[in-house]
């Protein structure tokens, strides 16, 4: 089988140093390198941390060639060797040792304004206040209300983003063999006043999401994110969120474990 490699590097020393030996390692071993996504790519290796690695999949749009990180920054969960790793990387998987692990994705909905915004996200999506003022949501799981939320926001996380920004937030991690969707809330209020969940809640992947901004209510400029990115609304009718038939499919190594990796970038 031939092969034909996309490098996408971020922009910090230690990425552009370990792009220029891997170059020098691909030449060697005469394998081409692409600066397109092109039919006959076979693999997106992404270098820098899970953020480079985020917006490499959005840069791309989701495509289903398999990418491959090295991680030359923070955490680097998402990325799979380091670079010293290299030589390892080009022998097994000119010999076909590895393996891939899908990803599933989320995708979110948001009407506003008699219009319609869709983003595909693989961490999460979350719904915010924009600013120092609490907001009201009124959540319903597969058309049915479930509760009145009110507090900062939920974040509505994928399996792969479990570890990231819902993990901050208390959520549990989950391990990306599993399909569902969990909603997690940010600071929710629990008084008289106001009553939501305190903790995440599961739901499996056949059940959509639905977020109406409280209709009593008089400030509702909602920030809406998905993974590294952040647009703000001011007339949001719906958000419905739910998952996406795009999956993300990641190069591992024959001796990645899942629960491996937690241990090591989490304890
Ligand atoms: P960032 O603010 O530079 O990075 C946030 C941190 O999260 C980095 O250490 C990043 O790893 C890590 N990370 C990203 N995805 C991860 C995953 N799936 N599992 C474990 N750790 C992960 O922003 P960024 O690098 O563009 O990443 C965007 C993500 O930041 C968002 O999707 C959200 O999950 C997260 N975030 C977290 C908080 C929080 O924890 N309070 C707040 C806002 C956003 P690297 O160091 O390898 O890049
Ligand atoms: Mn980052």
């Amino acid at each position: 089988m031939s092969h034909k490699f996309l490098i996408h590097s971020n922009n910090t020393p230690s990425s552009k140093s370990t792009e220029e030996f891997l170059r020098q390692k691909l030449e060697m071993a005469g394998i081409p390198v692409s600066d397109a996504l092109e039919d006959d790519v076979d693999l997106i290796i992404c270098i820098g941390g899970d953020g480079a690695l985020l917006r490499a999949v959005h840069d791309y749009d989701f495509p289903t060639i398999p990418f491959m990180g090295i991680n030359t920054g923070h955490l680097g969960f998402f990325q799979e060797i380091a670079p010293d790793e290299l030589d390892m990387f080009i022998e097994d998987y000119l010999e076909e040792e590895f393996s891939i692990q899908p990803m599933m994705t989320i995708k979110a909905i948001v009407e506003h304004d008699d219009t319609r915004d869709e983003f595909t996200a693989l961490n999460e999506v979350a719904v915010k206040s924009n600013g120092n003022h609490t907001v009201h949501l009124d959540i319903s799981i597969g058309g049915g209300l479930i509760e009145s939320f009110s507090g900062d926001g939920v974040l509505i996380s994928t399996p792969a983003g479990s570890t990231a920004y819902n993990y901050s937030l208390r959520g549990s991690i989950v391990d990306p063999r599993l399909e569902l969707l969990q909603v997690t809330p940010i600071a929710p209020m629990n008084s008289t006043a106001y009553r939501s969940f305190t903790s995440s809640i599961l739901l499996p992947p056949d059940l959509s999401l639905g977020i109406v901004p409280g209709v009593s209510e008089s400030i509702c400029t909602l920030l809406v994110t998905h993974d590294s990115f952040s647009e703000e609304y001011e007339n949001v009718s719906k958000i419905e969120v739910k998952l996406s038939d795009q999956k993300v499919n990641l190069l591992r190594f024959g001796n990645y474990d899942f629960w491996s990796k937690v241990k090591e970038k989490f304890l």
